[in-house]
C-alpha cells in the first residue's frame, strides 16, 4: 500500500514509522522545513523512545521518506492520514481546526486519482462531513471517501502502542474504504482482528468519550486521594484494593498531581464544546475539568506549605523540580503540571532549579525563569525542598544520602508517590506524597 501522512508530529511520525516497519510504501508530509529537514538527516524532531532505530531502519529499506511536497506525496496514494494539531481554539476550548481543514483544501488540490482520506487528528463529530464537503467541493469529479481513524497511543510507549493497539477504531460507511483500510492495517495483527467498524460519526465520539473516561479516572482517585490524606487511608492501597476488581481495572488508578499533556485538557474540553453545541451537558466530565484545574494549583500550595508557608516566610527559598515533562518518556511538555507548580512557586517568591532526562529544551520555551540544571542531584543543590513531578526511570532510585548532602533542608514532596515514607524518612528528610 502506499500511505501519505500529513503532519510529521508525535503522532504522524510514529504512525508512518510503524506503517513502513509493517512493508508499507509510506511519505509523512510536514510543512514545517526544519522538521523535513531533521528527518532527512536522520535527526529526530521529537524524543520517543525506539523512535530513530526504527525511522532509520525503514529509510534505509527504502519505505519511508520525509518532504514539504503535499501535492507529490498526495498524487497516487491510496489512503491519506491527516495527522496535523487539533489544539484548543484560543479563548473558547473548541478544537482547532484550522489545520486540518487547511491540510484538507491542500490534499483536494492534489488528489489524481480514488482515493481514501482517513483523519486521524483527533477531530470533533461531524468534522469527516466537512472535511468530505471540502474535497467534493475542491475536487467533483473524484472517486473518494472519507474515513475516521483516531489514533490511541501513547507517547513514551507510541511504537509497541501502535503496533500492538488495544482496538483500531474505522469509521466509515463506505465499503470501498473499509476494504483499503482493512488491507493497511491487516499486517498489524495475526489472527483474532482488533478493528472495530463503525460510523464516522461514532468513531469520532469514541476517541472523546475515551479520554474524557480516562481522565474521568485519573481525577476520581486523585480525589480519593485527597479524602485519604483527611481521614489517614493510603490511596496505593484503595487503588490497588478496587483496581483489582476488574469491573474497574488496575490502570489510571495513580493519584497524582493532575493530568496534563497534549490530549486530556484539550479534548476534555472539546467534548464539553460539543455537548453545550447539541444542548447535552456531560456534568462528569465538567466537574473533572474543574477539579484537575484546581488540583495543579493546589500542588503549587503542597509544595509551599512543605516549605512551612504559611506560617513561615518562603520568600527566597529554593525548590528542585525533577521531572518537567506531563509524563517520562517524553519531551512533550504540553500542559504539564509542573508548568502550574513553577508558576506557583514563583508567585510566592520561591526560587525553582528543574532538572528533566529529555524535555530541558521544550520545557526553556514555557519556563524561560527557571535554572536548568543537568541532573537531580545539581538541581537539588542549595534547595529547600526537592519535588518529584514527574516518575522518569532517573528519580526513582535517588542516592537520598548524597541527595540531603546537598541541599540546605533535606524536604522531599514526592507528587507521583514513588517512595516508601519509612525509607525517606529514616534518611532524614520530611516527606510529603499524595494520599498516603
Ligand atoms: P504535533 O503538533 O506533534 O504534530 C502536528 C504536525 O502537523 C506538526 O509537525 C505540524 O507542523 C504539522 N502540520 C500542520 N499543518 C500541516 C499541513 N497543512 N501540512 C503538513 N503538515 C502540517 O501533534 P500530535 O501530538 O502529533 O497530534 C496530532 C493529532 O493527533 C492531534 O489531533 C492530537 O489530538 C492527536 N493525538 C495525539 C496523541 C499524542 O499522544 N500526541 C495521541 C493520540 C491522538
Amino acid at each position: 500500500m502506499r500511505i501519505t501522512m500529513i503532519g510529521s508530529g508525535y503522532v504522524g511520525l510514529v504512525s508512518g514509522a510503524c506503517f513502513s516497519d509493517f512493508g508499507h510504501d509510506v511519505v509523512c508530509v510536514d510543512k514545517d522545513e526544519t522538521k523535513i529537514a531533521a528527518l532527512e538527516a536522520g535527526r529526530m524532531p521529537i524524543f520517543e523512545p525506539g523512535l530513530e532505530q526504527l525511522v532509520a531502519t525503514n529509510v534505509a529499506a527504502g519505505r519511508l521518506r520525509f518532504t514539504t511536497d503535499l501535492a507529490g506525496a498526495v498524487a497516487g496514494a491510496d489512503a491519506v492520514f491527516i495527522a496535523v494539531g487539533t489544539p484548543s481554539r484560543r479563548g473558547d476550548g473548541h478544537a482547532d481546526l484550522s489545520y486540518v481543514f487547511a491540510a484538507t483544501e491542500e490534499i483536494a488540490d492534489a488528489m489524481t486519482g480514488p482515493a481514501v482520506v482517513v483523519t486521524k487528528s483527533t477531530v470533533p463529530v461531524g468534522t469527516g462531513d466537512r472535511v468530505e464537503a471540502i474535497l467534493r467541493e475542491r475536487s467533483p469529479d473524484l472517486d473518494l471517501a472519507v474515513v475516521s481513524n483516531p489514533e490511541f497511543l501513547r507517547e513514551g510507549a507510541a511504537i509497541g502502542d501502535f503496533k500492538r493497539p488495544d482496538r483500531i477504531v474505522i469509521g466509515t460507511e463506505d465499503e470501498r474504504a473499509r476494504e483499503v483500510m482493512r488491507a493497511v492495517y491487516r499486517p498489524l495483527y495475526l489472527g483474532e482482528s482488533p478493528l472495530v467498524f463503525t460510523g464516522r460519526r461514532t468513531s469520532e465520539l469514541i476517541k472523546y468519550a475515551a479520554n474524557a473516561f480516562l481522565a474521568t479516572k485519573i481525577t476520581f482517585i486523585n480525589e480519593i486521594a485527597d479524602l485519604c490524606e483527611a481521614v489517614g487511608a493510603d490511596v496505593q492501597d484503595v487503588a490497588r484494593g478496587i483496581g483489582l476488581d476488574n469491573r474497574i481495572g488496575k490502570k489510571f488508578l495513580h493519584a497524582g498531581p493532575g493530568y496534563g499533556g497534549s490530549c486530556f485538557p484539550k479534548d476534555t474540553l472539546a467534548l464539553l464544546k460539543t455537548a453545550e453545541d447539541y444542548e447535552t451537558p456531560i456534568q462528569i466530565v465538567e466537574a473533572v475539568v474543574k477539579v484537575n484545574d484546581s488540583r495543579k494549583r493546589a500542588m503549587g500550595r503542597k509544595v509551599l506549605h512543605a516549605l512551612g508557608a504559611p506560617d513561615a516566610d518562603v520568600r527566597g527559598k529554593t525548590v528542585a523540580l525533577l521531572g518537567l515533562t506531563f509524563k517520562p518518556n517524553t519531551d512533550d511538555m504540553r500542559d504539564a503540571p509542573s508548568i502550574a507548580i513553577a508558576t506557583a512557586l514563583g508567585d510566592a517568591g520561591v526560587a525553582v532549579r528543574g532538572y528533566d532526562p529529555e524535555g530541558i529544551e521544550s520545557a526553556k520555551e514555557v519556563m524561560p525563569d527557571i535554572t536548568y540544571c543537568r541532573d537531580a542531584y545539581e538541581a537539588a543543590t542549595g534547595a529547600d525542598a526537592v519535588v518529584i513531578v514527574t516518575e522518569w526511570d532517573a528519580f526513582r532510585a535517588l542516592d537520598l544520602t548524597r541527595l540531603k548532602q546537598v541541599m540546605t533542608a533535606p524536604v522531599m514532596v514526592d507528587l507521583r508517590n514513588v517512595y516508601r515514607r519509612d525509607i525517606v524518612e529514616a534518611a532524614g528528610f520530611a516527606y510529603t506524597a499524595v494520599g498516603r
